[in-house]
């Protein structure tokens, strides 16, 4: 949502912050203009060159996308798959086929007939309930916008001609484009369109540059060659800026870059508490593309691999070749590091239209995960085939997701061995000695943690479900989101429950959750034993540094008082108390993250 704060002379803009750090800068606007399309009608004999003229302007974009692939610079070579993606849309169906049938059917111009072509492909997507597959209709959007490009001529200040460092404004910003962007020249970037999971978003990050999207209309408000003040950490840009703003941001873009480079200067360094114990620090990832950002991030390896995504990005189901090639890719790129590949966990709010799934009234108490699987045998067969074959090429764990009693163990890993037993007789490599782990967030599982420990090699705490379970607040409801309570005594309790059962019979306890990548809540879940902390990669070295500061004895004593604690309140008190008498500098507002006192939560300064 875009916040126009009225004050002329120094005015801000809010939108979300996609790419970490503060830039200041002269504003230029790049890029298309948001074209008018009309509809013309065409005579008969027009019909034919009015085809060739969009095939051309298709021809154009494919070079122009397969000339980009050949200039990326190695350090985002891994991203070439998006342009790819663009030029298989190019010439997909439902925008080429029937772009040239309307202009042939309806006698109308290109640029009407793409831009129809486009709402029926629109309405295809927002039946789709999974939201990271929704926010890819921005692909499509942008193909067909450079398509648009191309037939109006209308392609803008392109990139590649910057001439001084400037701060990009732009409507948005195609993958194309962001690879195009030359770190010497672009300060940072802030957009009307787009969100943190947009390409656009990913790759900034990735580069390293701070961005800002989802401004709405941060195009018309911002005047070419007016300074901004961008700052990627609270989404905020702030146009002609007054003397103590500008004074105020320098300091904060001072303090952020020595926080930054102190941060991924150690980030590889291991998570080693001050007294000895070392801890295993890994991200959760859902995309091969994630995985340089993982690893120069200092990851030990993925802790979760979701894999719902290719079950929600195609018509039909994938096959087992198609999984166990992306999850041999994703192996093979992070080996020697594990990969703990959860299988489908698929229900609940995640959706696909190709699993016939009854509506249900209350869907995340419903037909989801390992309950989904066990019902749809060769469903898990496939994927349990696909994960097996690309143990063979990499170090591969296999993780089974809101497991709430031992019967459905012994079911999965059933199925399990079954799969093993064909590939072996079908002479197909896999690892037989894969690690076998079960996700812990069904409070159930913590009351039987102990039977359970004695059946698996690791377990995975998904706090996020097991908050959600434990407090019947259902975790995408806003309303109750204010109940959603990680530090409460109870959920603490549980989480202390199952490390012990898993300690007990000496396997690993990892945490998975949301919770993991929290830098507040560190001390506390090192105190509760956690092995192992899996999260996503942004706030890996900022965890790892917090672990580096800390000892387990003061930790352990930290848990062991909160674990006596009677609310969420009193819990959330010794916790402040700790971070200020033990981290203090950490949490400083200068670095633009601190601890807020009454929430609870890190926000950052606004
Ligand atoms: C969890 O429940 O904490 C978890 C990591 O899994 P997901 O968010 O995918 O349900
Ligand atoms: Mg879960």
């Amino acid at each position: 949502m875009s916040l126009h704060e009225e004050k002329r002379g120094e005015f801000s803009l809010k939108g979300v912050g996609a790419s970490p750090g503060i830039a200041i800068g002269k504003a230029c606007i790049v890029g298309q203009k948001r074209v008018k399309i009309k509809r013309k009608t065409l005579s008969e004999n027009k019909i034919e060159s009015e085809q060739k003229r969009f095939k051309d302007a298709v021809e154009n974009v494919h070079a122009y996308l397969d000339s980009l692939i050949n200039k990326m610079p190695e350090q985002i070579k891994d991203h070439a798959g998006i342009l790819r993606s663009h030029i298989q849309l190019l010439k997909d169906k439902l925008l080429f086929d029937n772009t040239l049938n309307r202009i042939e059917k309806e006698k109308v111009n290109a640029e009407w007939a793409l831009k129809e072509s486009l709402q029926d492909v629109k309405v295809l997507f927002e039946q789709v309930d999974d939201s990271y597959l929704r926010e890819r209709i921005e692909d499509v959007e942008y193909v067909v916008n450079r398509i648009l490009a191309e037939l109006t001529h209308s392609q803008g200040l392109a990139l590649n001609t910057l001439k001084e460092p400037v701060v990009v404004i732009a409507h948005e910003l195609s993958p194309a484009d962001t690879i195009q962007l030359d770190q010497e020249k672009v300060l940072g970037f802030a957009t009307d369109v787009g969100s943190r999971t947009s390409h656009a978003a990913i790759l900034a990050r990735s580069l390293g540059i701070p961005a800002v999207v989802g401004l709405e209309d941060v195009t018309d408000e911002i005047a070419q060659g007016e300074l901004v003040i961008l700052d990627g950490i609270t989404g905020k840009v702030i146009a002609d800026p007054d003397k103590d703003t500008l004074e105020k941001y320098r300091e904060k873009q001072q303090c952020y870059l020595r926080y930054r480079l102190d941060v991924i200067h150690k980030s590889h360094l291991p998570a080693e508490t001050l007294d000895g114990l070392r801890i295993q620090v890994k991200a959760n990832i859902e995309l091969l593309e994630e995985i340089p950002l993982v690893l120069s991030n200092g990851a030990e390896g993925v802790g979760l691999l979701r894999t719902e995504y290719l079950y929600l990005s195609q018509k039909g189901l994938p096959d087992e070749d198609k999984l166990f090639q992306s999850y041999r890719q994703i192996a093979e790129k992070l080996a020697p590091h594990p990969v703990t590949i959860r299988t489908l966990d698929i229900g609940g709010d995640k959706f696909v239209s190709n699993i016939s799934l009854d509506e249900e009234l209350n869907p995340a108490l419903g037909l989801r995960a390992i309950r989904l699987l066990l019902r749809e045998p060769e469903l898990f067969r496939t994927q349990l085939r696909a994960i097996l074959r690309a143990s063979a090429y990499g170090n591969v764990r296999i993780l089974f997701p809101l497991i709430s009693g031992r019967h459905e163990i012994l079911k999965a890993k059933e199925m399990l061995h079954r799969a093993m037993q064909e590939l072996r007789n079908e002479r197909l490599a896999f690892d037989p000695a894969i690690k076998v782990g079960i996700m812990i967030e069904v409070p159930t599982a913590i009351m039987v943690a102990d039977s359970l420990a004695k059946e698996v090699d690791f377990f995975s705490l998904g706090t996020n479900d097991l908050i959600q379970y434990s407090l019947a607040i259902d975790r995408i409801n806003e309303h109750v989101a204010h109940l959603y309570e990680p530090l409460h005594p109870g959920v603490l309790r549980m989480i202390h429950m199952a490390v012990e059962a898993a300690h007990d019979n000496r396997i690993e306890a990892a945490i998975c959750g949301e919770m993991a990548g929290e830098p507040m809540y560190v001390p506390i879940l090192v105190g509760l034993g956690l092995d192992e902390f899996s999260m996503n990669a942004i706030d890996i070295p900022r965890v790892k540094r917090i672990i580096r500061q800390i000892t387990h004895e003061e930790c352990t004593e930290l848990a062991q008082n909160v674990l006596k604690a009677s609310s969420s309140h009193e819990v959330r008190e010794m916790l402040m108390n700790f971070l200020h008498d033990r981290l203090s500098s950490e949490f400083d507002p200068a670095f633009g993250l601190k601890p807020d006192f009454d929430g609870g939560k890190i926000c950052p300064i606004s």
